[in-house]
């Protein structure tokens, strides 16, 4: 589904990316780890073009992305192909971003039917399907101040999940959330790994990466030092400062 090859990004003169590989199979769960600062967070905001990269391949669906110019210059060129990747993958953030005058429910319609134009009524089905699905069915009627901060998180991904996109991309969905409220948002990330979700995952939660993924990348200063399966990374790490990272996070 999103295959990155070789990509660098620089923030002026600050390299944050010097040429990572990233591979997300139909139905695979990716996890992102790594120190504050080694890049996870722009590798999916350059994965979704939020964030322009100046070197290295982006193909979303065996599509390669078309740029033009080149280095600090480059963009990606075809206007259809921006959108066609950013609705096909819905990015889930640390804070939920709903917007604070729309109901739960139409929060999660609005870009369906606003940006996709698709009808409002089975939008509006679906919608509530989701937001069932996600535990907070009673709540699609309510104002996002009125709900808990997991109750909030679970309605972005309703929001995420209501684009039915090819891919879901998750910065640290629970890091904003109390140990309580991380739970729930955790058995929904669970339940959408279960039904066979392709899904990159950036967390500092080493247990989540360890249950769901398939595949762990650990990003160190804007490369990758090591990655695996979680069985291999989390139980035998090769590289000293994964060693380091796994005894100070856990
Ligand atoms: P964290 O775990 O703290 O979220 P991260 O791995 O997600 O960290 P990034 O947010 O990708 O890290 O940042 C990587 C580097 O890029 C950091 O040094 C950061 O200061 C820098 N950076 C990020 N965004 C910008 C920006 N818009 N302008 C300039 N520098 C930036
Ligand atoms: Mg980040």
């Amino acid at each position: 589904v999103l295959e990155i090859r070789g990509l660098h990004k620089a923030y002026g003169q600050l390299e944050v990316l010097k040429g990572v590989d990233l591979t997300a199979r139909q139905g695979q769960v990716i996890s992102l780890i790594g120190s504050s600062g080694s890049g996870k967070s722009t590798l999916l905001r350059c994965a979704n073009l939020l964030e322009d990269s100046q070197q290295g391949d982006i193909l979303f669906c065996e599509e390669a992305v078309h740029w033009r110019g080149a280095g600090h210059n480059r963009r990606p060129a075809d206007a259809a192909q921006i959108t066609r990747i950013r609705t096909n993958l819905s990015m889930v953030f640390q804070s939920f971003n709903l917007w604070s005058h729309m109901t739960i429910l139409q929060n999660v319609m609005e870009a369906p039917v606003q940006v996709l134009r698709r009808d409002p009524k089975e939008v509006e089905a679906k919608a509530r399907d989701y937001l069932e699905k996600v535990g907070i069915g009673d709540k699609a009627n309510a104002w996002p101040a009125e709900l808990s901060g997991g109750q909030q998180q679970r309605a972005a991904i309703a929001r995420a999940l209501c684009m039915e996109p090819k891919a879901l991309l998750f910065d640290e969905p629970t890091s904003a959330l109390d140990p309580e409220l991380e739970q729930e948002v955790i058995r929904v990330i669970k339940a959408l790994a279960q039904e066979g979700r392709t899904m990159v995952i950036v967390t500092h939660d080493m247990n989540l990466a360890r249950d769901v993924s398939d595949h762990v990348i650990f990003l160190h200063q804007g490369l990758i030092e090591e990655e695996g399966a979680p069985d291999a990374l989390f139980g035998s790490p090769k590289s000293e400062r994964l060693r380091g990272f796994l005894s100070a996070t856990s």
